[in-house]
């Protein structure tokens, strides 16, 4: 059984990135720019904002976190995306979700400038990806396949199988395995008999948010494993879904929870946010 290291990889995108910046810097002293937008105080999502703020620190973009209170108005936040739509020194914009039940989350997606939306969340990045045009890929699957590709794993002709099939993880994920021509089947909260799916992988995707959800039966000698699951365990510890000891026995290859899928989504942000720079940069000229 190989690990698949995304931490490893994470920090060869860090610094290539890192490098690229410094080049255009010098050479068009431009310098990627992004914005956050948190709303309200959930301990998780303030803290994947500060590692992301901290990633965009170490590549040397700049970087702005508006924050905002739990009762902030629909109107409220619009007006900070439009500000931030034409500032010319944002490129990437970035609204951390979920979002309070009284915003209407499609409407605040919808409204991002496309060419600013480098989680790939706006329905015309979504129709690109779906089509296989070129656009901005949600940072999470992107990953996973820059992960595959790092260590020559080809998904072509595969069966891969993915549970999980929420907008920001399973749906794009499966198009991106569609898109480079694998076998794939998509997997839910409504599917039945999970175990008859996940024996069929060679390749299973899992990005659902259940402890130890994948299980040593559940899963056929020698599959590759990408958990993308981040659950907090009971004393305290970072675990995915799958149950690690005893799956990883059966695997040729496992991401690791954490250091596998987790870091390689904030360099993807980074490398999404750089796309945006050079794309603006382009219009500029
Ligand atoms: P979500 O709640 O939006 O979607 C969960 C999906 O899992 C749904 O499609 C649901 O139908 C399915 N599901 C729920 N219970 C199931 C079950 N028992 N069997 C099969 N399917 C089931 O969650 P999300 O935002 O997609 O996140 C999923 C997981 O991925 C979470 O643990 C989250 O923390 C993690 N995540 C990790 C990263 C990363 O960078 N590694 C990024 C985003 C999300």
């Amino acid at each position: 059984m190989q690990l698949l290291d995304g931490k490893a990889l994470s920090a060869k995108v860090e610094k290539e990135i890192a490098d690229e910046v410094k080049i255009l810097k010098a050479d068009t002293g431009l310098v990627p720019g992004l914005a956050v937008i948190l709303v309200g105080q959930d301990p998780a999502s303030a803290a994947y904002v500060r590692m992301k703020k901290k990633a965009c620190d170490r590549v040397g973009f700049y970087s702005v976190t508006h924050e905002m209170p739990d009762d902030i108005s629909q109107d409220a936040i619009e007006k900070t995306i439009t500000m931030m739509n034409d500032n010319p020194n944002i490129d990437g914009i970035l609204i951390q979700l979920p979002l309070p039940p009284q915003i209407d989350t499609t409407k605040i997606l919808e409204l991002v400038d496309p060419s600013k939306d480098v989680d790939g969340f706006h329905p015309y990045n979504v129709g690109r990806l779906t089509t296989g045009l070129d656009g901005f890929v949600p940072c999470t699957p992107l990953g996973v396949m820059n992960l595959l590709h790092e260590y020559n794993i080809d998904v072509k002709g595969k069966n891969c199988v993915v549970v999980g099939a929420s907008n920001i993880v399973g749906k794009p994920m499966a198009s991106l395995l569609l898109n480079a021509n694998a076998t794939v089947e998509i997997c839910h909260i409504f599917t039945d008999d999970l175990k008859t799916h996940t024996l069929r992988a060679d390749i299973l995707f899992v990005g659902v948010g259940v402890i130890d959800l994948i299980k040593e039966d559940m899963v056929k000698d020698d599959v590759i494993v990408i958990d993308i699951g981040i659950n907090r365990a009971n004393d305290g510890t970072l675990v995915g879904d799958v149950d690690f000891d005893r799956v990883s026995k059966k695997c040729s290859y496992i991401t690791p929870v954490p250091g596998g899928v987790g870091p390689m989504t904030i360099a993807m942000l980074l490398s999404n946010t750089l796309k945006a720079t050079k794309a603006h940069a382009d219009e500029r000229e």
